[in-house]
């Protein structure tokens, strides 16, 4: 009968820290980060969406060369009457609105 107990070596005193608080913070940066890319991306994609639209909306508006009517053709006929004098213009890209 030599050594009775034999106990487990079990640290209670256990300085064992994982390193969850830096890798938290690092997860919280990467969140914010993709967060703002995300944001950008929708900021971006919905400003070329605009611009995209706001130009093909310039593309169809048309002046009238007779009285200055400006309206607009989504047609695609190539002499666009003009519904406030009836006459045919023709197309052209508008510089100024
Ligand atoms: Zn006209």
């Amino acid at each position: 009968m030599g050594q009775g107990r034999h106990t487990p070596a079990a640290n209670p005193d256990g300085t064992s820290y994982p390193v969850i608080r830096v890798s938290l913070a690092a997860l919280v940066t990467i969140y914010l980060l993709l967060f703002l890319a995300a944001v950008f991306l929708l900021w971006i994609v919905g400003e070329w969406n605009r611009r995209r639209r706001e130009r093909r909306a310039l593309q169809h508006r048309l002046r009238c060369v007779i009285c200055a009517f400006q309206f607009e053709d989504r047609t695609d006929a190539l002499l666009p009457r003009c519904p406030r004098c009836g006459s045919l213009n023709e197309r052209f890209k508008m510089d100024q609105i």
